[in-house]
């Protein structure tokens, strides 16, 4: 039995359990473990590796940090572009001369406009001769573009919880 070797099986180390040493040995004589990772993937990982926090999982760990910073960089900026309140109304803009949003008169053009802001593009904005129309093609662009996005917000639960 050599005295000097720290006996790791059994312990765990981030997501990785040590199962069994190994006859693998690194250059500096440190002794290569068989560890188990939490997801199931079997590596071999040094003492000093283990010992120092160098090695946490079998490299999901890394994985799933680098997916879930990516995920709450695309939720922010899907949230901050798009006014939630704005698109749960369902009451027009008091300024607002057609009595519907995102439809108005244009008085130089002499047309109606029809237009719809998401995640702070203009998706829409086109001239119809008729206030029907106008409406209609709002409508539309709202279901197309809105539509998906509401749903998902709804079931991301919190929509009513923050304003009224
Ligand atoms: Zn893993």
């Amino acid at each position: 039995m050599l005295h000097n070797k720290k006996d790791l099986i059994g312990k765990t180390f981030g997501r990785l359990k040590v199962i069994e040493e190994t006859d693998r040995r690194m250059d500096g004589g440190s002794v290569v473990w068989k560890c188990q990772c939490r997801c199931g993937n079997i590596i071999y990982v040094s003492s000093k590796r283990l010992i120092n926090n160098i090695t946490l999982s079998c490299g999901c760990l890394k994985k799933e940090r680098q997916q879930y910073s990516i995920e709450k960089l695309h939720s922010k900026q899907f949230i901050d572009g798009t006014n939630i309140d704005l698109i749960s109304k369902k009451e027009p803009n008091s300024n607002n001369k057609s009595g519907v949003r995102g439809v108005h008169w244009s008085n130089s053009k002499k047309t109606w406009i029809a237009t719809l802001t998401f995640q702070k593009k203009l998706v829409l904005n086109k001239s119809f001769s008729s206030k029907k129309e106008a409406i209609q093609a709002r409508r539309i662009a709202e279901e197309y573009y809105y539509g998906s996005f509401l749903k998902n917000r709804n079931r991301g639960k919190d929509i009513e919880s923050n304003k009224n």
